[in-house]
């Protein structure tokens, strides 16, 4: 017979919540790499932003992000409905439902927000036990290949996002874990082993 001491913890228990912040700069492969994540472990919570930016081609609304309008974005700000939220690449606005992600807290997923610097460090207040990583990309002139090369940003819009990057790449140092997204794969192999799915 077992008493509850010797009962394993079944691996969905809310004291085993553990909330992650993956953050890095434009164009990096966040998008992929938290995609293929969940690919390989489906029980992984990875929070869906509302943004009031439009949808590239190929988005798909409620999947990608919830596209919502300025005063949509507002209303969630009164409402106290956003977890964090930037303003980024000074164009469009981005935030971290609240409801979904405690609920999946609640149930002891694992969670992962795929959020800017300036979300990132407004996590760090709301949720002080999340664990901050930070995907970097092998080398400069990789990162501004893999911005010009999906080629859905203008040329005004990429300088913009590189500006961006280069603050992003000076605040490597108030994260917990550097990962570099070479191969992807690999890159997933790690985040694997440090959320511990
Ligand atoms: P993109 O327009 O390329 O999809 O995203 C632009 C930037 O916004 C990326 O750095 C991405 O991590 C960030 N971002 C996406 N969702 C959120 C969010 O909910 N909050 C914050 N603070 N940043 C976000």
């Amino acid at each position: 017979m077992s008493t509850p001491e010797q009962t394993p913890p079944p691996s969905h228990t809310p004291d085993r919540a553990r909330v992650f912040v993956v953050s890095g700069p434009t164009a990096v492969g966040k998008g992929t790499v938290c995609a293929r994540l969940r690919e390989r472990h489906p029980e992984v919570f990875v929070s869906v932003s509302v943004t009031t930016r439009d949808p590239r081609p190929g988005e798909v609304d409620g999947v990608h992000y919830h596209f919502v309008s300025d005063e949509q974005f507002d209303e969630l700000i009164d409402n106290d409905g956003l977890l964090e939220w930037a303003l980024v690449h000074r164009r469009a606005r981005y935030g971290t439902p609240r409801q979904p992600v405690e609920d999946a807290v609640a149930r002891g997923q694992v969670v992962i927000l795929e959020i800017d610097l300036q979300g990132a460090r407004q996590v760090r207040h709301s949720y002080p036990q999340a664990r901050h990583i930070f995907l970097a990309p092998p080398n400069w002139d990789e990162l501004v290949r893999r911005l010009v090369g999906r080629g859905t940003e203008t040329a005004e819009q990429q300088a913009e996002r590189l500006e961006t990057a280069k603050r992003e790449l000076e605040a490597i140092k108030e994260f917990d874990e550097v990962v570099t997204n070479g191969e992807i794969e690999e890159t997933v192999d790690r985040l694997v082993e440090l959320t511990g799915l």
